[in-house]
């Protein structure tokens, strides 16, 4: 086994794609090596020998130290200097690099092997004493704090101690005798905490920083990077032995970090900064404010030419976006490290259209440039960046789950109606509750975003909420809300009503006060590539839209139609004629709480013409394209008051007793709301419930037909379990429709279908084709009944499940990413048994998974004819369509 990788003087044992052995630094620094760039030599420890160190008690494998003698020594050999020399030494830096980017988590030792005589040697050779003892006691500070583990601060003190005797300010005033005192004070600190003299081996010292950046990996900074940034499978990191070069030299010396496009807008400018006379870690401490890069064509034109010639090769070379680390040491310009740049969601839009356009990448790659995040990113409002970490860690007041990214600053209100009244005097509100139900809706519409302190990924409010694009954070579990107080406590700190919060639904942070947002224009450069993935894809995407506002919206993202039209949230509000929501909610409270067909029959009159008219703007909008219809499927109890006065305050509005109402709501009451009289049985049970928006959509459609809008319906029967009870339906369905039809000499024709959404629907999918049109997987409800979680509750507990640092046994949340093992099964079977009794069966999906990347690419895979999704998820999903072609060409080119 080969632990030690070299490179220098053109030639490297490794190559740019050995990332995961080398990590990103390592790679990068072969590479560039081999393609003739100016790289100073060294070689890398393999992140395979970290793993060993963890892994067998903190010991190394046995071959290791003699490959690092001899590759130490061909380094010594190669740059004609000896660590440790009297003359002219060399010096050292020793870092981390994992295969993914880090940036500041792990250590880094600079200035290695100076002692009592190479310092010495140093200054001769360099002629600069102040710089020699400069060096001296920013290894001996950094050797202390990151190998030994003394406190930084302390160490600092003694610093600011030297320059209070010296009376000076700045670092850049300290003399050599002033440093040469600071390292005196160090190794004196060193022997008293240790016990043991600061050690003058260079070699010694070479294995100490090893160790250290070895150790890094578990530390606890780097743990929680990598746990919230999701980074799992890696071995560990690599270390970095490299050649010292200095910025710091004098006026003729430098550093500076660059990226090959501007990473903010992804113009096609060389984009950086730049310190004069400088070591890199000043700019990363921020001790000095750096210049743009551009001022470095002029103090030093050479060097600048020979970098935007770097430039060019890198990026040439990687066909992608680099962030550079480069030093000027006398006038010689040094690489110390390229990577794959981090960019902004629109300049990876930006660079993926230029560099197609510019044929260095092909569309297909352009393509796979973009994540999901970027699309999501891009539409909504996020922190302003500029606000410093510090500020914003004070200002945190606790964390949920982030169920809808964006951000959104408004005053705490405790209840729907609060919100709406003060959103109605113009103030920016937040929703904060225990939990949201449909009578919340209005609030929760006005509302900048929503906090509750139960629920997932799925429950109502961030279904919702996901709809409409707005910052929603669920699962805050910390939170004390007394709603009648109007006030939250957590943490011992209190919010009342009117208190100002931000939310920041990208990661699920609430924070005190009013934080300033921004939102990102999209740049044209998505269209573009938008428009690419269209010629692409081979899915359709539909959006699930309950209201012609939400069809609208859907249209502009490029909706092909929609998948998913739940009816019953058009009595949530009606958000044409707001002053008529009251009246729509006591006309669905009024159904269904009815106790005979005649009280029921009334009340479905009040509802018709609401849903007649929600239909037709919802037609109208999507003019030409499909729209799937779901009849009514509400858990009953979400609709009805349980307090007593709410519910006599109906009595009254409807003209029955309170006692008939309380009566109702006791026997409507079930111990499983999601698995009660829901659905189509509610349809089985009330055929008039059926009769009625079968009329309203039918009606509706011819109503659209003869003005010349094209409307192609598609109705839809929600948690079918079986044949017979599906052909009832259907049955009835149709004996409305084409009476209907019929009568008005309009031809129309619609679709009758079926959601898949239960494990029995989906074994018998064969016999219910022989009835349904078509398939909609109903992916929220599959999901809770194939595994038995509920939706609304599974919240509480899933986050343990999906920790990889806890039970780490799903991947992902269940209800957000397809569970592809165990419920993709039953698609798979309902499909191959659906098409099988019907060959031209139209299958979607449209539980939440239609607007997530990697499901979407399932949907691919198993053949449906098309994915639904929330409006602001549509792009989300044409992108993933796209990707899933060009994934599954590279497979088959593979094999
Ligand atoms: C589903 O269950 O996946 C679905 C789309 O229906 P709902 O979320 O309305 O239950
Ligand atoms: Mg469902």
């Amino acid at each position: 086994m080969k632990y030690v990788y070299f490179f220098g003087a053109g030639k490297a044992d490794g190559t740019g794609d050995m990332r995961d052995l080398l990590g990103g630094k390592g790679a990068g620094l072969a590479e560039m090596t081999r393609i003739g760039l100016p790289v100073p030599a060294g070689f890398t420890i393999t992140t395979e020998t970290c793993d060993y160190f963890l892994k067998h008690g903190r010991k190394y494998p046995k071959e290791l130290r003699a490959e690092v003698s001899k590759h130490l020594a061909r380094l010594e050999k190669l740059t004609g200097k000896k660590l440790g020399d009297a003359k002219d030494p060399l010096l050292v830096s020793v870092r981390s690099g994992s295969a993914r980017s880090m940036p500041g988590m792990m250590e880094t030792i600079l200035n290695l092997g100076l002692n009592e005589k190479s310092v010495e040697g140093l200054a001769k050779a360099t002629k600069n004493d102040r710089f020699a003892y400069d060096a001296y006691r920013r290894f001996v500070q950094m050797y202390s704090s990151v190998v030994i583990g003394l406190p930084k601060e302390e160490l600092e003190e003694k610093l600011r101690a030297v320059k209070r005797s010296l009376g000076v300010k700045d670092d850049t005033q300290v003399t050599a005798a002033g440093w040469k005192q600071l390292v005196g004070e160090y190794k004196k600190y060193f022997k008293e905490k240790t016990g043991k003299d600061f050690p003058e081996d260079p070699e010694e010292q070479m294995w100490g920083a090893i160790g250290a950046v070895f150790e890094s990996w578990m530390g606890e900074k780097a743990v929680t990077y990598r746990r919230v940034e999701k980074i799992t499978g890696l071995l560990g990191t690599a270390v970095n032995v490299v050649q010292m070069v200095f910025g710091n030299t004098g006026d003729e010396s430098g550093t500076g970090v660059c990226f090959t496009r501007d990473p903010s807008t992804g113009e096609k400018i060389f984009f950086g900064d730049f310190l004069l006379n400088a070591q890199g870690e000043d700019v990363v401490a921020g001790i000095r404010t750096p210049v743009p890069l551009k001022e470095l064509s002029k103090s030093m034109p050479k060097v600048y030419k020979q970098l935007e010639r770097v430039r060019e090769k890198l990026e040439k070379h990687y066909r992608d976006m680099q962030d550079m680390e480069f030093t000027v040491e006398n006038g010689t310009l040094y690489m110390l490290q390229t990577r794959t740049g981090k960019r902004s969601p629109s300049a990876a839009f930006q660079i993926a259209v230029d560099m197609a356009n510019e044929k260095l990448i092909t569309v297909e790659e352009s393509l796979e440039r973009i994540k999901s995040e970027d699309i999501e990113r891009l539409f909504y409002p996020v922190l302003d960046p500029k606000l410093a970490r510090n500020e914003l860690s004070a200002r945190k007041l606790t964390e949920g789950i982030n169920a809808v990214p964006g951000a959104a600053v408004g005053k705490a209100v405790f209840t729907a109606a609060d919100a709406e009244k003060w959103a109605e005097r113009g103030e920016r509100v937040i929703l904060v509750r225990r939990e949201t139900s449909p009578e919340d809706v209005g609030g929760m519409y006005v509302a900048q975003g929503i906090l509750t302190a139960t629920g997932g990924k799925t429950s109502h409010a961030a279904v919702v909420a996901r709809g409409w694009g707005k910052c929603c954070i669920v699962g805050a579990e910390k939170l004390d809300i007394e709603a009648a107080a109007k006030t939250m406590k957590v943490n011992g700190q209190v919010v009342r009503e009117g208190d100002w919060i931000t939310l920041d639904g990208g990661d699920g942070s609430v924070y005190t006060g009013q934080i300033d947002l921004s939102r990102p224009e999209p740049p044209k450069a998505f269209e573009t590539l938008l428009k690419w993935a269209d010629k692409v894809r081979k899915l359709g995407v539909r959006t699930n839209a309950d209201t012609p506002q939400d069809a609208r919206v859907a249209r502009q993202m490029g909706a092909q139609g929609i998948g998913l039209c739940r009816t019953e949230h058009m009595f949530f509000k009606d958000f044409e004629q707001p002053e008529k929501s009251i009246e729509r909610q006591e006309a669905i409270q009024e159904m269904i709480l009815a106790d005979t067909q005649e009280a029921r029959r009334k009340a479905l009159a009040k509802l018709l013409p609401f849903q007649r008219r929600d239909f037709i703007g919802i037609f109208e909008a999507m003019n030409g394209l499909p729209v799937t219809i779901r009849l009514l499927d509400p858990p009953l109890h979400e609709f009805v008051p349980h307090d007593r006065a709410k519910q006599a305050e109906l009595a009254k509005k409807i003209g029955i007793s309170p006692e008939a109402v309380a009566r109702r709501v006791e026997q409507l009451h079930e111990s499983n709301p999601m698995l009660g009289h829901r659905g189509c049985r509610l349809s089985i049970t009330f055929p008039e419930i059926l009769e009625m928006q079968v009329r309203a959509v039918i009606e509706a459609a011819i109503d659209c037909q003869k003005r010349g809008v094209k409307v192609l319906p598609e109705i839809m029967h929600p948690l079918v379990l079986d044949r017979k009870e599906l052909k009832i339906l259907e049955t009835a369905t149709r004996r409305v429709a084409d009476e209907i039809i019929s009568e008005s000499k309009v031809k129309l024709e619609y679709l009758v279908g079926t959601m898949i959404e239960l494990p029995r629907a989906a074994l018998m999918a064969g016999e219910i084709a022989e009835v349904a049109e078509f398939f909609s997987f109903g992916t929220n409800d599959l999901t809770q009944t194939t595994m038995g979680l509920s939706r609304d509750d599974a919240g509480r507990f899933l986050p343990e499940y999906v920790d990889q640092a806890k039970a780490a046994i799903f991947k992902d949340d269940p209800f957000q990413t397809l569970d592809t093992d165990g419920v993709g099964m039953l698609i798979e079977w309902a499909i191959a048994k659906g098409r099988k009794t019907r060959p031209k069966l139209k299958i979607g999906i449209c539980g939440e998974h239609g607007g997530d990347s990697e499901s979407v690419k399932f949907c691919h895979r198993v053949g449906m004819n098309y994915v639904s999704a929330s409006p602001f998820r549509v792009p989300v999903a044409r992108l993933a369509a796209a990707q899933a072609v060009v994934e599954e060409k590279k497979n088959k080119k593979k094999k």
